[in-house]
């Protein structure tokens, strides 16, 4: 048998820190970064005798989410105790929910290689706390630790085991990633770990209906990593299968480099962790009012702004989706119309100079160095004629290494678009001097002779002539 004859089976466990200023049981900053062990205090540095009191945020957050994803919110949860011994967890317990989550049941939408729509279902998604950081020294040889992170509030969003491919996958954690971004819970960068997955990977023949054993990736942060690996693993199973072997349940660690996964620890059982209610929490109790008041304030989805957009500003289908993917996007999108008032001409710009940057550098659009302000700039300098669209690129760029008003980059770099009159006769004068055989095909009826003048003269003066001017004259001198 080949791939072909196999379909593999795949479920994420998402984890999101929340973008709340405080952790989740004590009210150290859950800033990004720091000094070691500077955003601590007894509490999250689990010193004994003291005790955690639930962050309110946490919940509200964690709701929106359900919300935000369809899920049932339960109105009777509470938080367990999760039992390990590792030197990032003080405790030697991790604070999190067990057999009652706080939101169950729910889906999103993705759309399938064909077109067409998927409900990938999301089991639950439960609050608990995160873990310190292991900070390997590269001189003493030893690990020290780190508690910053130590009690920065997450939610795990585990989905069934619904998707069938690595890009399925992809698309399921985009969507995650989109919708927990518009709601504003977390900032979901991934490189800083704020968003990170855990891949769950099986196998089996097509047609079957029992799973095939699953192996399970820990904390992947990168889209690129997740499919290469999704692939490679169901690779690995399918060989493995073929040969006469059998998989084995158990955490791998994949590594970006070899492009290969290994193996970490077989899996533990749920009962390993020994579960049971944290006796120091009190349970949590929503009431109806409480929920509803939440769903009301929910902002507008991806989907629904991407309907706004194919009605207000005309675009098509594919553009607004790319826009609304990322509530970043859309942002700088609205607010650079605000200063400019071209959504055409800033739609282009994100759909294609935009996206190629952030696809070619694996940038996520909120790492974009820009403000909507300065694309909004860009634009209007291109509509006044200041510049030609081929200087507008070079703006662009600049835009990305070294952000500043777009006017501010013209002017020092002396791009200025030439439309002076005398001064455009002159190049005009100067390339059809130089380009003789040209000007016989144009005067022989190829057109095409014309675009290429008008490119040498946008050559001879680095793009900066006004090439409408360029047009005009070059005509205008051709028939003569
Ligand atoms: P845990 O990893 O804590 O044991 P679960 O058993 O609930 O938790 O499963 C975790 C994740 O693994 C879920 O996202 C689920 O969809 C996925 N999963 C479960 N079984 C399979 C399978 N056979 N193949 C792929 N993914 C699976
Ligand atoms: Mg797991
Ligand atoms: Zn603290």
């Amino acid at each position: 048998m080949s791939r072909e004859d196999y379909e593999i089976v795949i479920g994420l466990e998402v984890h999101a820190e929340l973008s709340t200023k405080t952790k989740i049981f004590c009210s150290c900053s859950t800033e990004f970064g720091g000094e070691p062990n500077k955003h601590t205090c007894p509490v999250c540095m689990a010193m004994p005798g003291t005790l955690p009191v639930l962050n309110e945020k946490v919940v509200e957050y964690a709701v929106k989410a359900g919300l935000a994803t369809n899920c049932t919110i339960s109105k009777d949860s509470k938080n367990d105790r999760k039992n390990y011994f590792y030197p990032d967890l003080p405790k030697a317990y991790q604070i999190s929910q067990y057999d009652k989550p706080l939101c169950e049941n729910g889906y999103v939408e993705i759309e399938t290689e064909n077109g067409e729509k998927k409900e990938i279902r999301i089991e639950r998604i439960h609050i608990e706390e995160d873990a310190g950081k292991l900070n390997h020294d590269d001189f003493g040889g030893g690990s020290l630790v780190d508690l910053n992170r130590a009690g920065v509030p997450l939610i795990e969003t585990v989905s069934k085991p619904d998707m069938r491919s690595a890009e399925e996958a992809e698309q399921y954690l985009r969507k995650l990633k989109s919708i927990f971004e518009y709601i504003e819970v977390s900032d979901c960068k991934m490189q800083e770990g704020s968003l990170r997955a855990d891949v769950n990977v099986s196998v089996r023949k097509k047609g079957e209906t029992e799973f095939g054993t699953r192996t399970e990736m820990k904390n992947m942060n990168s889209f690129r990593s997740i499919v290469r690996a999704i692939n490679y693993e169901a690779d690995r199973q399918i060989d493995l299968i073929e040969d006469g072997g059998t998989v084995t349940q158990e955490t791998l660690r994949w590594d970006d480099v070899s492009g290969k996964t290994f193996s970490m620890r077989d899996k533990e059982d749920a009962q390993d962790y020994r579960y049971f209610p944290d006796p120091d929490l009190v349970a949590i109790k929503l009431t109806d009012e409480y929920i509803d008041n939440i769903r009301k304030e929910l902002p507008e989805l991806p989907e629904i702004r991407k309907q706004r957009y194919l009605e207000k500003y005309k675009l098509a289908e594919k553009d607004a989706k790319l826009i609304t993917s990322s509530k970043y996007l859309s942002d700088l999108f609205e607010k650079a119309i605000e200063v400019c008032n071209n959504p055409k001409a800033v739609n282009n710009w994100i759909i294609s100079d935009i996206s190629r940057i952030l696809n070619e550098t694996e940038m996520e659009p909120i790492e974009i160095p820009f403000d909507a302000n300065q694309l909004g700039k860009l634009v209007i300098l291109i509509d006044k004629g200041t510049i030609s669209s081929s200087i507008g690129k070079k703006v662009l760029t600049e835009l990305f290494e070294n952000p500043r008003d777009p006017e501010e980059i013209i002017k020092e770099k002396g791009w200025i678009q030439i439309s002076d009159e005398g001064a455009i006769k002159e190049v005009v004068m100067k390339i059809l001097e130089a380009n003789q055989k040209s000007v016989e095909d144009y005067k022989a009826g190829k057109d095409k002779a014309l675009g290429f003048l008008v490119g040498q003269a946008m050559k001879e003066t680095k793009g900066k002539a006004n090439p409408q001017m360029l047009n005009k004259m070059f005509k205008e001198e051709l028939n003569k």
